[in-house]
């Protein structure tokens, strides 16, 4: 297998709770490399990127204005297999289904909030990596 790269972000919860260490912590103790890694608010422009696969959800008007009201984190993450890895990390979207063990499974809880919130992403296929990668950090296209 051949090195992978994954976009991570550490959604305005985790900073917000103080949980950027914590979850930087998991991802190198598992033995990814951190390539590229910045703090900023995200502007409406690279959430409706971002998320173009859920516009018209439910959920989207919450997830773009949770997403977009504090800093978070953007991270790309190297290491073999480490797109289905870090999903892995990170446990299941639902805060109550994700495993014991998992990031969100250990750090978040279910809230009566209109989006989940859930300390991470993990970009889901190769294809959404390259994407991804290349709205939060353009340089490494
Ligand atoms: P992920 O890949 O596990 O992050 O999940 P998705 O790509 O399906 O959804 C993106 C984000 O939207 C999730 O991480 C949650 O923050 C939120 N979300 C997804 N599905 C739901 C849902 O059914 N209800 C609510 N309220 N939020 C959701
Ligand atoms: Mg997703």
């Amino acid at each position: 297998m051949t090195a992978q790269r994954t976009l991570v972000l550490l959604k305005p919860d985790a900073v917000q709770r103080g949980l950027r260490g914590e979850i930087l912590r998991r991802i190198e103790a598992k033995g990814y490399d951190i390539i590229a890694l910045a703090q900023r608010t995200a502007t409406a422009e690279e959430l409706a990127a971002h998320y173009a696969e859920h516009e018209g959800k439910p959920f989207y008007p919450g997830l773009v204005e949770y997403m977009g009201s504090a800093p978070l984190v953007a991270i790309v993450a190297e290491g073999v297999n480490v797109i289905p890895g870090f999903r892995s990390l990170a446990g299941a979207t639902n805060p109550t289904e994700a495993a014991p063990g998992t990031i969100r499974g250990d750090l978040s809880c279910e809230q009566d909030l209109p989006v989940i919130q859930n300390l991470v992403h993990g970009s889901d296929s190769e294809e959404s990596a390259a994407r991804e990668i290349g709205i939060w950090f353009p340089e490494l296209g």
